[in-house]
């Protein structure tokens, strides 16, 4: 069965994209660590992130530097940080959450919540720097 990001890339369950090309796809993670928090994942469905091929592997840093770049002008932050976990979601991703302090960054925080409204605007406000 489809893994719920390979879904996401198909349009078969909604997100608030960010951006995407032929290999890649970012959408803001739906229970954010902070706001602006973004998955980065290959179309490639693939579990674990260290069994992807090289160059794979690395046009998937390629492309998650853009989306920092585009969080960190549109997100009021003193750092984007990158993660991999993968504990929850079987398919590859990387995700950058914007912090200002060591606090912010513990996926144990309870999440932020976000309205609809909210989360457009965020996901819109860094799709117009990337
Ligand atoms: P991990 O697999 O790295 O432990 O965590 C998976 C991440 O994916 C979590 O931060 C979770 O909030 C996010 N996530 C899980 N399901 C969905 C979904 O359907 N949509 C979005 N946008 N994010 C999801």
């Amino acid at each position: 069965m489809a893994s719920i990001f390979t879904r996401i890339i198909n349009g078969e369950i909604p997100c608030y994209k960010i951006a995407e090309d032929d290999r890649y796809f970012a959408f803001l993670d739906i229970n954010p660590v902070t706001r602006g928090h973004t998955l980065v994942i290959p179309k490639q469905e693939t579990d674990n992130i260290f069994d992807l091929e090289d160059d794979l592997l690395g046009g998937l840093h390629v492309f998650a530097k853009k989306v920092a770049h585009a969080i960190d002008k549109a997100v009021q932050c003193e750092r984007v940080t990158m993660a991999v976990v993968g504990l929850e979601v079987p398919h590859a991703h990387i995700h950058l959450i914007p912090i200002n302090s060591m606090r912010e960054y513990s996926f144990a925080n309870p999440k932020v919540q976000l309205s609809k409204e909210e989360f457009e605007e965020i996901a819109a406000n860094i799709r117009k720097n990337f």
